[in-house]
């Protein structure tokens, strides 16, 4: 796609943006990965992540921004407060953080010009998941404007999950031949186990049922 061009993806080593990473590898000439040090419960993460992106041979940075978790209220950075399995009626699961993917990207976009980058990626989906208000296309089509007007710059936010759910998330992965990495080295696990993860908590829950769906219609097609 832009072979001549740079992409900075803002990297969790989670099952999404591993996918994204690799997708992006395939796409731009040079990859660079960003994590986020928040406050999440599970800082093994980050060096999950680091490792991850050794290994795929990207050029690899962290930031602590800590203080996102601490401003508000959520299940994700806050070990008192029970994980919401479902998203509860009419709004939004606590393990929402607030302000997160806004505060990842502007800070992901600053570093960027740093490098001299536009290309920026992100592995944020509007179909699947709990309506998490910063994941939906509006929002990141919306911040894409502000960040260039903030910055007077040319930046192009990439969400290549956007529209697909679990099972095409797995399909892509599968496509760009990194399948087995995205599935035993990832985690995605508000548990914090790594791979297949804990089995019942919610991002285990729907990476299951994608992942079930994935191999079911893989096999179908094989017969
Ligand atoms: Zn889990």
């Amino acid at each position: 796609m832009m072979k001549d061009e740079k992409a900075l993806v803002v990297f969790s080593g989670g099952q999404d943006s591993t996918t994204c990473l690799y997708w992006a590898i395939k796409n731009f000439g040079k990859v660079y990965a960003l994590s986020f040090v928040y406050g999440q419960k599970h800082v093994k993460e980050v060096e999950l992540a680091r490792e991850i992106a050794r290994k795929a041979g990207v050029e690899f940075s962290v930031m602590d921004v800590s203080f996102i978790g601490s401003l508000g209220r959520n299940s994700l950075t806050d070990t008192s407060i029970t994980m919401d399995e479902e998203k509860p009626e009419g709004g939004v699961p606590n393990t929402f953080v607030p302000g997160r993917n806004l505060f990842f990207l502007s800070i992901a976009a600053v570093h960027a010009r740093e490098l001299g980058i536009r290309h920026l990626v992100t592995g944020v989906s509007q179909t699947d998941f709990s309506g998490y208000p910063d994941c939906r296309d509006s929002f990141i089509k919306s911040l894409n404007v502000t960040l260039n007007l903030a910055m007077d710059d040319q930046f192009v936010i990439h969400t290549p999950l956007m529209w697909l759910d679990k099972a095409q998330t797995w399909a892509l992965a599968d496509e760009l031949g990194v399948f087995d990495i995205i599935r035993y080295e990832t985690l995605t696990c508000y548990n914090g186990v790594v791979g297949d993860g804990c089995g019942h908590c919610p991002a285990c829950t729907l990476r299951r049922r994608g992942l079930e769906t994935f191999l079911e219609s893989k096999n179908s097609k094989q017969e």
